[in-house]
């Protein structure tokens, strides 16, 4: 069994030299952009990705007509992990198939902010390689951060490699924006609720804004970090009731620049 410790568990995660080093990060912009959508948009994203997301968060997803982004560690796939299992390599190809986006969260789901540059550009590339032995010719746009901390170094070197990396900072993606460090809202029963992601989607709604959610299960009584099907639901008619499309990251950066 694996003890990776999750994405929303930062306090655990982080020592002080990272809290830091990512509060500065936050602050100081090393990809601006302004982004500004047409229309405004929904991203749904899931990380390291639980076979419970790649098939009932997927379907639930396509019932809508909605796409999303699944975040994945070459080195966790198919394995066991605390809280769920992990997808295998035949749920990540039907994943690509059904035209959601395969997305990069490092090889061996390591914290971002301790590596250097050449040891980012080598799990990257291992995570690629892997990725594309599963889905040949794979195009790795969008990257997701483990435990959703970086650096203004560690965004640097994901700059030249990846277009975003999605952290977990809450806030709509609209106006100034740092492509290294995408805002986005947990999609967790412990930490929102329907109503407070109707009120997110009327917002992006009136500043025509790109609204990101992060998570990890799909399923009755999830994990800490992730979402019952209910709450996946509330948020795909959320989004469906006021016209607002659900389109992988990449997709939505498409639309935003
Ligand atoms: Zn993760």
């Amino acid at each position: 069994m694996l003890t990776v410790p999750l994405d929303g568990d930062v306090a655990r995660a982080a020592n002080w030299r990272a809290r830091l080093t990512h509060r500065l990060a936050r602050h100081l912009r090393t990809s601006p952009a302004t982004l500004a959508p047409a229309t405004p948009l929904v991203s749904f994203t899931f990380d390291d990705v639980p076979v419970c997301a790649a098939t009932t968060g997927a379907q639930m997803m396509e019932a809508h007509g909605a796409r999303g982004t699944f975040y994945i560690s070459g080195g966790l796939i198919g394995t066991q992990a605390l809280h769920w299992r992990v997808a295998d390599a035949d749920q990540i190809v039907a994943l690509h198939e059904a035209g959601h986006e395969i997305g990069s969260h490092t090889y061996s789901h390591v914290f971002v902010p301790n590596l250097r540059s050449q040891d980012i550009v080598a799990e990257s590339q291992r995570n690629a390689t892997c990725l594309r032995a599963i889905v040949p010719g794979l195009t790795l746009e969008s990257f997701a951060l483990p435990y959703g901390f970086g650096s203004l170094a560690a965004k640097k070197t994901l700059a030249s490699i990846y277009r975003t990396s999605r952290g977990i900072v809450p806030g709509l993606n609209v106006g100034r924006a740092d492509l290294q460090l995408l805002n986005a809202h947990p999609l967790m029963d412990g930490r929102t609720d329907a109503a407070r992601i109707a009120r997110m989607m009327d917002e992006a709604l009136e500043k025509k804004g790109w609204l990101v959610f992060y998570g990890h299960d799909v399923v009755e009584n999830p994990s800490p970090y992730g979402c019952s099907p209910a709450l996946l639901e509330a948020a795909l008619r959320a989004a469906s009731d006021r016209g607002i499309a659900c389109v992988p990251v990449a997709e939505a950066l498409r639309r935003s620049l």
